[in-house]
């Protein structure tokens, strides 16, 4: 069981390595057709149809102790089908990736193999909201982990169809076509969303910011499902509010029981597990988590990096900085909250400057977990220092409507040199004025100095003994809503 400050977040995969673009000529005239059969127990037998292939098929590769190909441990007897029709065992080259039987991919147009749905025997270095999980009697599936993808096809139309007992439903957030089929364009729409299916499931269908939103949760949140739906609402209401619209039509949010907190987003869905029944005293753990990750729609995935490394620090420290703000905002968290949230920020960034030695935020990114108190903790710090400095300058709203910004001209991914641009063309420089502060060789009195200038003096007994008080509004260190400084004020 992973503790639970540790745990919140820790898996958190909004930012996905971009795939390779290729034409749509790679696809041939059909949609490549996954159907889903249940065959009975935990077992599936799924079949791929195509027209073309690359060779090779790929699915996620988080290896555990007692999973130690990872995803692919719980897919067998993979056999592609030859230009004569034959069935041939496919290669598995390691990794989570298989090969066709020859060199020569012309000829081959499906792809068969079973599928174990026991993924809770395994351990896994993220959370099981990013692999799967048994979800009371149904299934709970991320795409990556149990669909094996060809990366040619990654700008093709896809169907996804189960094959189901009657009593059972599927739950995803893909256009339906039919009762148990789907349309899905694009290999990231079917790689990096979840899905659920079996018997009982119960979701709610609602009506947020402009998107048709669906939530689901097990059995042991039914009573909770009314909390969760109120504070997704607000808190996408606000979202939709600061950027301007929803980037999604449709979306899928389900909670699913577990020790500690953790939630993954993905392309039009986001997967949280907390513990059950939900306790007073937690929400700020969950409640935070749900924010954050309905937030990464808009930062990770629409306004997202060309490079996955390189602005985690931005994507991971602007969420977490923007999700405490708007809580505060909103009314679900108080001044309190909001200072032990940011005492944490300088915790993180204290502790992990120390581990993680003179790295740039950027390059930390390429090892994430291993440097995730810097990434989280420095990237929040710097949209806090920005936040700051914007308002003091420009005036309130200032940074939101760079955020604005960001989003309405994402339709190309950032590159790290882009995004630094676009931020100190609002901030005039201090974007990166701040970065280079947050990278410089670690000097807490500085740092702490800095702290102070902006209204939020702190003080620290060591890297890990932090208190932060507020000092706007003529206040000299207080924990009163009245004496924030202007930027986090309502
Ligand atoms: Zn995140």
């Amino acid at each position: 069981m992973k503790t639970i400050i540790l745990a919140l977040l820790a898996g958190c995969s909004a930012i996905m390595a971009a795939m390779p673009s290729l034409a749509a000529d790679t696809c041939g005239a059909k949609p490549v057709r996954y159907a889903i059969n249940h065959v009975g127990g935990t077992q599936f037998e799924v079949n791929i149809e195509f027209a073309i292939t690359g060779g090779q098929f790929d699915v996620g590769f988080h290896p555990s102790e007692a999973a130690p190909q990872g995803e692919a441990d719980f897919i067998t007897a993979m056999q592609a089908r030859n230009a004569t029709g034959d069935w041939q065992d496919v290669n598995y080259i390691g990794e989570g990736s298989w090969t066709l039987p020859d060199a020569k991919t012309a000829g081959y147009t499906a792809l068969r193999y079973t599928l174990s749905a026991e993924h809770d025997r395994a351990s896994w270095d993220i959370g099981k909201e990013e692999i799967a999980y048994g979800f009371d009697e149904a299934f709970y599936f991320v795409g990556s982990a149990v669909l094996p993808m060809d990366y040619s096809w990654a700008e093709c139309d896809f169907e996804v169809k189960f094959d189901i007992p009657a009593n059972w439903t599927i739950v995803a957030p893909w256009p339906k076509t039919g009762d148990n089929s789907f349309a899905v364009h694009g290999a990231n729409n079917v790689h990096r969303n979840l899905f659920v299916t079996g018997p009982g499931l119960r979701p709610h269908n609602t009506v947020i910011g402009g998107m048709d939103v669906v939530i689901l949760e097990q059995e042991a949140f039914r009573e909770a499902a009314p909390v969760f739906q109120s504070l997704l609402s607000q808190s996408i209401e606000r979202y939709v509010e600061l950027f301007g619209s929803a980037p999604v039509k449709q979306y899928l949010v389900v909670f699913g029981e577990d020790d500690g907190n953790d939630g993954g987003a993905f392309a039009q869905s986001f997967g949280q597990r907390l513990p059950a029944p939900i306790r007073a005293h937690e929400k700020l753990m969950w409640g935070r988590a749900l924010a954050h990750e309905a937030l990464h729609s808009w930062i990770g995935i629409t306004i997202r990096p060309k490079v996955h490394a390189e602005l985690q620090w931005f994507s991971e420290g602007g969420t977490d900085y923007l999700t405490g703000k708007t809580l505060f905002r909103i009314g679900q968290i108080d001044a309190n909250d909001l200072l032990f949230i940011t005492e944490g920020q300088v915790r993180r960034y204290f502790l992990g400057r120390m581990a993680s030695g003179p790295v740039s935020l950027a390059d930390a990114g390429v090892e994430k977990q291993k440097n995730r108190q810097l990434v989280y903790g420095g990237g929040a710090l710097f949209h806090l220092f920005l936040d700051a400095h914007m308002t003091a300058k420009n005036g309130k709203g200032s940074y939101e409507a760079l955020w604005r910004s960001l989003y309405e001209n994402s339709s190309q991914p950032y590159s790290f040199t882009q995004m630094m641009a676009a931020m100190d063309e609002a901030s005039d420089g201090a974007a990166s004025e701040i970065y280079a502060f947050l990278n410089a060789p670690f000097n807490p009195n500085t740092f702490l100095q800095r702290m102070t200038e902006i209204g939020l003096p702190t003080a620290a007994f060591g890297p890990d003994e932090l208190l932060v008080r507020f000092s706007g509004n003529g206040c000299s260190g207080s924990r009163e809503a009245r004496c924030m400084p202007a930027f986090l004020a309502k």
